[in-house]
Parts: C-alpha cells; sequence; structure tokens
C-alpha cells in the first residue's frame, strides 16, 4: 500500500512547514510543500490506488528512534517481550528502538546476539538492533562484531546490573582500545553504592532513617555517577574509543560533555531520559517505587542543569531506557527489593511535549535526528526523499489524562499516570507501512534490522 499523507505540518531539520508527503515502496518518495503544486492523486504521476490521509492540522514527524530499551527477551518475558513492547512503541511514535543485553540469558556473544535478530525478525512491529553486551572475558566475541550491523557494546561500567560487571582494567583498556563499534555506557560506581547501602542498612537499623523510596539518590549518588562517567571519559580520550554514556541524571557529569563541536565529529557523547527532565526527589512521596530507577532520580537542580544542558547542545539524544517491571516486582516489597526502571516508551514523546513545550523542532532533533547521526544509522531519522518512511503523525491538541488502561506494554503501569498531556499520536509508518492508527495496530508487516553507514 502507497500513502498520500496530505497538508500535514512537517517538523523536520529545524523547520517547520505544511506539505504533502507521497509515502511510495516503504519510502519517502516526494514531499510537496503547501502552494508548489505537484502531483496528486490521480494526476497519473503517482500510483491513484495510494491511501490519502487527511493529516491538516496535524504534525508529521520522523519516527523516534529509542537507542536505549530493555524489552527482556528472552528469558524475562513475564514482564514484556518483543512482541509487546515493540506495539507500544509504536503506539508512541517509536519507529527503531535498539535494546540492551541484560536479559536471560546475557547477550554476551555473537550466537546470542544473532537470536535476538532472528526473534525481532518473526516478531517486532518496530525496526531493531541489539547491543552486544561487555564482560570481564567475552572481548573475542566483541571484536567479531560487524559495526554496519549491530548499534554497538553495553558496558555496565561499575555497575553490577545481571553481572554484567568489567572490573578488570586491562579489559576495559582493551576494550576502549580495540571495540570495532561505539561503546554505550552505564556509569555508576559500584563501590561507592555498596558503602552507601552498607551505612543506609546501619542508620535503619537504629532507628535514625526511614528507609523509602526518596532514600534512592543518596545511595545511588551524584558522585557514584560522577566517578564512574569521568574514568569512562577520560578512558574513551586516552585510547580513542567511541563512547556514548547513557542516561546522564546529574549537574555535575554535565562538564565531562562539550557543545562546541557538531555532533558529528563528537567521539564522546551523553543521552539522558524523560524521566530525568520530568520528575525529581520532590516526586518521591506521591510516586513512591514507581520512579525508582537506576541512575536514581536527582533533585531539582539537577534536573534544571539537563535541561539547560539539552539546550545547550551538551546532551546529545533522549533515550527512554524502557525497563517494565510487574507491579508486583515494584510494589509489594521494601526499598532494597522493590525492582528500579520501569517503562516509559509509549509515553516518551507525552513527556518530552511537557518538559519542552512548543519546542517540537527540539525534540525532533533530540530524539528522531541525533540518535540516526549519532549511531549512523542508513537512511532514518530524518523526512527526506529516498529515506525509509518511518513516521509519525502527531496531534498536539487531545487533552487527555494519562491512565494505566491507555498502557499497550505488557506490565501494564505508567509511572507517569495521572499526567495532564495534549499530545497524541494518531498515525504510525514503519518501512512505509501503516503499523498504528488511531487505537488500532496493523501487524502484517514487520519491522525491519537497522543498518549503519560505518
Ligand atoms: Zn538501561
Amino acid at each position: 500500500m502507497n500513502y498520500i499523507i496530505k497538508n500535514a505540518t512537517l517538523v523536520n531539520e529545524g523547520q517547520t512547514f505544511v506539505a504533502s508527503v507521497f509515502v511510495s515502496d516503504g519510502k519517502i518518495a516526494i514531499i510537496v510543500r503547501s502552494g508548489e503544486g505537484g502531483p496528486s492523486t490521480g494526476s497519473g504521476t503517482l500510483d491513484s490506488s495510494a491511501q490519502v490521509i487527511d493529516a491538516t492540522g496535524k504534525y508529521l514527524i520522523p519516527g523516534i528512534i529509542d537507542e536505549h530499551v530493555h524489552f527482556r527477551e528472552p528469558g524475562l518475558t513475564h514482564k514484556a517481550d518483543i512482541y509487546t513492547e515493540s506495539r507500544a512503541a509504536v503506539a508512541g511514535g517509536v519507529t527503531s528502538f535498539m535494546d540492551m543485553p541484560n536479559t536471560v540469558p546475557q547477550t554476551t556473544t555473537q550466537e546470542l546476539l544473532q537470536q535476538k535478530f532472528d526473534l525481532a525478525a518473526e516478531k517486532s512491529l518496530a525496526n531493531y538492533s541489539f547491543y552486544l553486551g561487555a564482560t570481564n572475558d567475552n572481548l573475542d566475541e566483541i571484536i567479531k562484531t560487524d559495526p554496519k550491523q549491530v548499534c554497538g557494546i553495553k558496558l555496565f561500567m561499575g555497575s553490577s546490573t545481571g553481572n554484567m560487571l568489567v572490573d578488570k582494567n586491562e579489559v576495559l583498556v582493551r576494550l576502549f582500545r580495540e571495540s570495532p563499534c561505539l561503546i554505550a555506557a552505564h556509569c555508576e560506581d559500584e563501590q561507592t553504592i555498596h558503602e552507601n547501602t552498607v551505612c543506609c542498612k546501619d542508620l535503619a537499623a537504629k532507628g535514625e532513617v526511614v528507609v523509602d523510596a526518596s532514600i534512592h539518590p543518596f545511595i545511588r549518588t551524584s558522585e557514584a555517577c560522577y566517578k564512574s562517567s569521568s574514568k569512562a571519559v577520560d578512558m574513551a580520550e586516552k585510547f580513542g574509543a567511541r563512547l556514548h554514556v547513557m542516561h546522564i541524571s546529574t549537574q555535575k557529569e554535565l562538564s565531562l560533555f562539550r557543545n562546541d563541536i557538531p555532533l558529528k565529529d563528537k567521539k564522546i557523547t551523553a543521552e539522558t531520559c524523560p524521566h530525568y527532565l520530568w520528575f525529581d526527589d520532590h516526586d518521591y512521596e506521591a510516586k513512591s517505587f514507581a520512579i525508582k530507577c537506576n541512575p536514581a532520580i536527582k533533585s531539582h537542580r539537577d534536573r534544571e542543569a539537563l535541561l539547560q544542558a539539552i539546550r545547550e547542545g551538551r546532551i546529545d539524544t533522549i533515550g527512554t531506557d524502557h525497563a517494565p517491571h510487574l507491579r508486583e516486582e515494584k510494589f509489594t516489597g521494601d526499598y532494597f527489593t522493590s525492582k528500579s526502571g520501569f517503562p516509559s516508551i509509549q509515553r516518551s514523546l507525552e513527556v518530552m511535549a511537557k518538559v519542552l513545550p512548543d519546542e517540537l523542532p527540539r525534540l525532533v532533533q533530540l530524539m528522531c535526528h541525533n540518535p540516526a547521526v549519532l549511531y549512523q544509522i542508513d537512511r532514518r531519522g530524518f523526512i527526506r526523499e529516498g529515506y525509509h518512511a518511518d513516521l509519525a503523525l502527531v496531534d498536539m491538541n487531545v487533552p487527555h489524562v494519562v491512565s494505566d488502561n491507555g498502557e499497550y506494554d505488557k506490565c501494564g503501569w505508567s509511572p507517569y499516570e495521572g499526567m495532564e498531556s495534549c499530545c497524541r499520536v494518531t498515525h504510525t509508518f514503519v518501512n512505509g507501512n501503516l503499523v498504528f492508527e488511531n487505537g488500532v495496530f496493523h501487524e502484517e508487516n514487520k519491522g525491519e534490522r537497522l543498518m549503519f553507514n560505518r
């Protein structure tokens, strides 16, 4: 099926203008600015059987590229899987995702990595790539990674999520020297976190602190983040690695990143997530374990500094760190047993539209263009003739309150429940296929593997 998306307000490459977009054979065929004439239905120049979608009053943006998700498959599919989470993705206007290796088993060999690509080819409604996880002893596997076909290597730098901790210095040196593709790093210093945890348990035993969700940023502190991320940046500079530091949550770390050169020339880049821009430590009281995540959501000052860094170009991309857990895993235990992470992929655009109101071109840059540039993704992330037709049509004038009932992810709840939103994705195209249309999914066509121009 071919499509004509008529009279949409395109938001692309810093410009906003009314145009019609012709989608043919999976690609963006022609973009005709309003008033320029050009081909129309039945004119003979284009397929007259193309379906016309009237987009008057709506914004057409490139499909969002979420570079940081945990879809939990294989091994943890009681909370999420590639099919369910890719549905939530396209419902939120996300047309491509990059998934993390802390599944069961962990994705630490080329064979296990290929198994994930095979699963996604069968099940995913969105385009996909998968990170290979680094460990203390899989350098041989890392070196075999094809940078044209795999988004990157995930390094848990000083953090033991799923035991993927790389803590041997000689391994880190070789990784930063020899990795054939981008290193995406989770930076929190495990030793600092451990010491803070012991101290907190001591004080709790003496009745000197109440251990609830608000203690989280006092255990996973700014210092823990900085100690680890500054080490990663130092090593990347010294050994010439391409480093992307994930989920920056503190003011202190911002000095590690530059904004005086274009993104395509940067070797060290930074991501933050919608939740670090929307929530701060005042929200623990109302949201409790719903917003417990790693790194922790920190102070109001950190949040303001992150927003400023986004405006200054010191932070390059927004990834969601979509990390679903069942309600029981979040809310039935105490602080120490409550799992860290929450679902967010379906709401990322809505949240960012609240965080940066009236700045849709900037959102498109952070969520669509920049991930494409940073990862050097082949022909995606922009509305350009000849590019893959990954597109989202957004209505910015639909006031509603976010509710758990509207969640498509498997765990079925959202930390953003109760948030007032005006923004809703009405149509999502993946490779020219209309996969989501006003709450209805069309699931015949699956997403494609992302390719990289490296
Ligand atoms: Zn993550």
